[in-house]
């Protein structure tokens, strides 16, 4: 017997915080970050997690109000999970999709994902992240409108300050002006109109006739450009990084009935509202409209591990599989075995903790409630909540709704007394937001909130 046997290594032995911050800043260079400040300043590190908390190398806890990156929905330490991916390590740890073969796990997710989708979805195009799976959204509706004949429809129309990833064409489709200011983006024929954020747009209007003159913007860049032009339309259903911007409950429908008008097709990107968050399956049937491809990543496996893609709607699915011939696009982990039988698990779990019902009927309404009760806080101008997704916008003067000075980072410095005082929330600009785990409890609320008020104290 000419076997191999490789011991696995014996578990890292345990450094001190100084020691991991030493190691990371001389060798690891982080997404989205200053790497020189923060070589200087040293990370935190986190070591361990269980349910909505974190440890972090000094055995400091900390409660998780953003489900990692707004990823981890089951909540952390979940044993399914970990077996299922333990189970399909050892039985068969990867095999690809390319050359006419297929692994039960992927076939299995995929015949999932048919179930727990809206019902013109019967079809999924795998990827390794949220940003591929945009990349694929790019390439396959541009190639269905090849197949149908009219190749000048490519321009796909997006929103200032919506995030859709961070490749070439996730950035691009993404309307942060920060990232365009890298890297020679955006690249061609993708073109942005203004979010639907009261806030910044809506003054003087009441929400509903707000949602409408939004997306009014859409109908007038279709026209602008030329409808025979517009290959698509792009938007998450509540967008998340851009600062948790919920639309007013007329603002989609209108977006629908505008992209109907046009032939112009729909995606939702539901990276982060899918998989039970604004209290359906899919973000898309919180904010009523009816997408042809939905991209999806992060909530699919709960962060556990990598895994994106795109489902396809039955209107494409039909195209593409009856005239389309080969689709020139792939990632060699596109259904991946040992992800995907971990989203299979994810998904199971979800199902049999009833946890999509469990945000919309109780911790969904639960946050709103709580967070509106924020209002009384001097420094909270206003406060808005889809499912277990919320944002409290911080003010400089409430009686006149004044914002804070250019110079003052107001979340940053909430954000940094969250940080010192166990509770993970992000700043976006003036907006603290958070998305925790789905399997939030009331009583986890409550703690939540009373470190929310907290923080706010502290900022004043
Ligand atoms: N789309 C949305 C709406 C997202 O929020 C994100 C990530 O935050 C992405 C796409 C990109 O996903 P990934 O980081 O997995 O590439």
């Amino acid at each position: 017997d000419n076997t191999i046997v490789i011991q696995a290594p014996a578990v890292a032995s345990k450094r001190s915080t100084r020691e991991w911050q030493q190691a990371d800043a001389a060798h690891f260079l982080h997404p989205f970050t200053d790497f020189g400040a923060l070589a200087k300043k040293g990370s935190r590190i986190i070591t361990k997690a269980e349910g909505i908390y974190l440890w972090d190398s000094e055995g400091k806890k900390i409660l998780d109000a953003m489900s990692g990156l707004w990823c981890v929905n089951v909540g952390y330490g979940q044993n399914s999970l970990v077996e299922a991916a333990t189970r399909q390590m050892k039985e068969l740890p990867f095999y690809n999709a390319f050359f006419q073969t297929a692994t039960p796990p992927a076939i299995e997710l995929a015949e999932l994902l048919a179930e727990v989708t809206p019902p013109n979805f019967q079809h999924v195009f795998f990827a390794g992240s949220g940003s591929e799976g945009n990349d694929t959204v790019v390439r396959m509706v541009r190639r269905y409108w090849d197949i149908l004949g009219q190749p000048e429809r490519k321009v796909i129309i997006s929103r200032k300050n919506g995030y859709h990833g961070s490749t070439m064409a996730g950035a691009s489709l993404g309307g942060m002006s920060y990232m365009h200011a890298q890297g020679g983006l955006p690249i061609p024929d993708i073109t942005h109109i203004d979010q639907p954020y009261w806030h910044e747009h809506g003054h003087g209007m009441d929400k509903a006739e707000f949602g409408k003159v939004a997306a009014s913007w859409l109908e007038k860049r279709i026209l602008e450009v030329g409808a025979d032009k517009v290959a698509a339309f792009i938007g998450e259903p509540v967008q998340g990084a851009g600062g948790v911007i919920v639309p007013p409950a007329t603002y989609w429908p209108e977006i629908q009935r505008i992209c109907d008008k046009y032939g112009v097709l729909i995606v939702s990107d539901e990276v982060i509202c899918g998989f039970g968050r604004t209290g359906n399956w899919f973000g898309c049937e919180t904010q009523g409209f009816k997408p042809d491809l939905m991209t999806f990543a992060k909530g699919v496996t709960s962060g556990y591990i990598p895994l994106g893609g795109v489902m396809v709607g039955d209107r494409m699915a039909k195209v593409l599989i009856e005239q389309g011939g080969d689709f020139n696009h792939g990632y060699t982990y596109s259904g991946h075995p040992v992800a995907s039988a971990v989203a299979v698990a994810n998904i199971k779990l979800i199902q049999q903790l009833k946890l999509v019902e469990h945000v919309r009927d109780d911790v969904g309404p639960y946050l709103a409630q709580q967070f509106a009760s924020l209002k009384d806080h001097p420094l909270v101008g206003d406060t808005e909540t889809c499912g277990l997704m919320g944002a409290i916008l911080l003010v400089k003067d409430k009686a006149k709704n004044t914002a804070f000075p250019a110079e003052i980072d107001i979340g940053m410095v909430c954000r940094g007394h969250c940080f010192g005082n166990g509770l993970i929330m992000r700043a976006v600009g003036d907006r603290m937001i958070i998305a925790p785990p789905l399997v939030m409890n009331r009583a986890q609320m409550d703690e939540m909130m009373s470190l929310i008020r907290r923080c706010l104290d502290l900022t004043l």
